[in-house]
């Protein structure tokens, strides 16, 4: 049963991918606008350079083997010496980013590696692992170079769903929309976003797909429909923009969905809640009841309110 379920999550990321590539290709093109034009940088908010920020990032001790001893390495036998250096200094980055956004994880991380060849991209296919064992898969094709590996988000996604307990196929719109918020927070330590470009990402990301969900329907219902029509990406943003919501209202007492969650890892993760247990917990960590109140928002209140009041910033 968990097997089939972990298939079922790793289904829909493959049906993700469109966005993914789309994501990335915009992302290329800036650093390409970047390059013949001698601006410089493309990092509206900051002076510093995102690319130099990343590379620095990359080669800073800190981000190194701090976490060597927390992942257990499961490489396919066609991986050579070199490549599954390459591939740990990456992941180890990866995990290590994320660590310093939400905390670190109580339990070994497994990744296991597999390849992929004439991919369209360098992690064509990912997925956790959600049993006795918290992990990520990943196909890599590597003949793709560093600048591609160090900007993908698929490692930043994969990594951060570790954070919460397996919560069922029927809360995907929670874990996935959990999963791609806080993507985008981990890329800006990566230093492959800055904060500006993220939240023009969210904003650009709710203006497309949160008018799909002009219905009576509740918003959770309205997610189970768009699974139903394969329209995966309209539930990833919705469920998104349910953590945007709770993450403004914790920056009103200066804390964080980030801050958050790195307190339920250290105290609560290892408890495998379930999902009200979950929810009551965040709620105590941030001494409110956003969670849940907007868990209800989302579950009982017709989208198209929702939609209406995001329209007009009231929510
Ligand atoms: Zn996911």
């Amino acid at each position: 049963m968990l097997v089939k379920q972990c298939l079922q999550m790793g289904d829909l990321l493959l049906i993700r991918y469109s966005i993914k590539r789309f994501s990335k290709l915009i992302f290329l093109q800036l650093l390409f606008i970047n390059s013949i034009m001698n601006i410089g940088c493309i990092n509206s908010n900051n002076s510093s350079c995102l690319q130099s920020n990343l590379i620095k990032n990359i080669n800073n001790q800190t981000y190194k083997t701090s976490n060597a001893q927390n992942i257990s390495w499961h490489f396919d036998k066609d991986f050579n010496s070199r490549e599954q250096e390459r591939v740990k200094k990456w992941l180890e980055f990866c995990l290590s980013s994320t660590n310093s956004v939400i905390g670190d994880y109580p339990f070994i991380v497994h990744f296991y590696l597999k390849k992929s060849a004439n991919a369209s991209e360098i992690v064509p296919w990912a997925h956790t692992i959600r049993n006795r064992e918290q992990g990520v898969e990943f196909y890599l094709d590597l003949a793709f170079d560093d600048s591609i590996l160090y900007s993908d988000w698929t490692a930043a996604h994969e990594i951060s769903h570790l954070s919460l307990p397996f919560l069922g196929i029927d809360k995907s719109w929670f874990s996935e929309g959990y999963a791609t918020f806080m993507q985008e927070q981990i890329l800006i330590k990566m230093g492959v976003s800055s904060s500006k470009m993220v939240e023009e990402k969210y904003m650009q990301k709710f203006a497309e797909y949160l008018p799909g969900f002009n219905s009576k329907e509740t918003m959770v219902s309205c997610c189970d429909s768009f699974v139903e029509k394969h329209n995966y990406p309209a539930m990833y943003w919705a469920g998104a923009y349910y953590f945007y919501l709770i993450d403004n209202k914790l920056k009103d007492d200066d804390l964080r969905l980030s801050e958050v969650i790195k307190i339920y890892q250290k105290n609560c993760r290892l408890k495998n809640e379930s999902f009200q247990a979950l929810v009551h917990s965040l709620d105590s960590i941030s001494n409110h009841h956003y969670f849940s109140d907007y868990l209800k928002v989302f579950s009982s209140k017709p989208a198209s309110k929702i939609v209406s009041e995001w329209r007009n910033n009231k929510l």
